[in-house]
């Protein structure tokens, strides 16, 4: 296998929807900003002449059809991203058992196809999980790809590459966890996300050319939200603000609208710089190897 293989997974959801499920257990419709995101994306995947792996939210994809469509016709492949956006590591089971195959219903039916790949909200699967994986390998997911451990020091960045994991019931699902690198004892996070607003940029790029080299996990990950324009807006019209949730709320608005302008910078540097194929037709070689 050509040691320089990457993915793109894109956790297509909406930044306003998850806020408001997250504090309310409400779900809104979202505006046309993730309309926006979305175009900016597709383009900017076309001219890089690279496919991506979509993980749709199916709290949003049922209010935006034509949109996840939309992206299919490009030839990105669709996954998964469970349908309300909320950390599995909270639910039991049986409700894990329920969001996912409700997700699996809402999204199959939009594109209809089959999903290979799921990711959970939150990333919130481990190598703990094996009662969450099963449930994934018996709804006929081929991988997934939820594990990213984003501990700055510990032992070893588990799982650490691409592997098929054995599982209890004696089914197998392949993991394609999220990028991270060891070094020196400390273990980065460089996979995407807001860890590229953080980590300087000569460092992470420095830190991809050595990880390419190693053909372990070069799964990175994104938000369309991450390309907007637009500054992202924690203050929510139909929150009741009291002056300490006010300046709570202004500190994380600076902490996700930090750097903001370096993601696309990184990106595009990215998919100018390696070779990617989407998380399917990665899961399949590593099942094949
Ligand atoms: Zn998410």
């Amino acid at each position: 296998m050509n040691k320089s293989y990457y993915t793109l997974g894109i956790d297509w959801e909406d930044f306003s929807q998850n806020l408001l499920w997250k504090k309310n257990n409400t779900l809104i419709r979202p505006d046309d900003r993730i309309d926006r995101q979305t175009n900016i994306l597709i383009e900017l995947l076309n001219e890089a002449d690279i496919k991506a792996t979509f993980f749709v939210s199916a709290a949003l994809a049922q209010y935006t059809p034509a949109l996840v469509k939309r992206i299919a016709t490009y030839g990105h492949e669709i996954g998964l991203h469970g349908y309300h956006h909320v950390s599995y590591k909270t639910l039991t089971p049986e409700q894990v058992y329920r969001e996912v195959s409700e997700g699996i219903k809402i999204v199959s039916d939009i594109i209809s196809q089959k999903i290979h790949g799921f990711r959970a909200p939150y990333c919130s699967i481990d190598y703990n999980d094996n009662d969450v994986l099963e449930i994934l390998a018996d709804l006929n997911f081929l991988y997934d790809s939820s594990m990213f451990n984003r501990k700055l020091i510990c032992k070893q960045s588990y799982p650490g590459e691409d592997i098929v994991l054995n599982l209890n019931n004696g089914r197998k699902i392949v993991e394609l966890p999220l990028a991270t690198f060891k070094a020196g004892g400390v273990n980065i996070p460089i996979a995407g996300g807001s860890y590229w607003r953080v980590v300087p940029g000569i460092l992470l790029r420095e830190i991809h050319k050595r990880l390419s080299k190693t053909g372990k996990a070069n799964n990175l990950y994104m938000h369309p939200y991450e390309l907007d324009p637009s500054p992202l807006n924690i203050h929510h019209d139909l929150f009741k603000e009291s002056p300490f949730r006010l300046i709570k709320n202004s500190i994380a608005q600076f902490r996700w609208n930090f750097n903001r302008k370096s993601f696309k910078k990184n990106l595009i540097s990215m998919v100018a710089k390696y070779n990617f194929i989407t998380c399917y037709e990665k899961a399949i070689k590593i099942q094949k190897s």
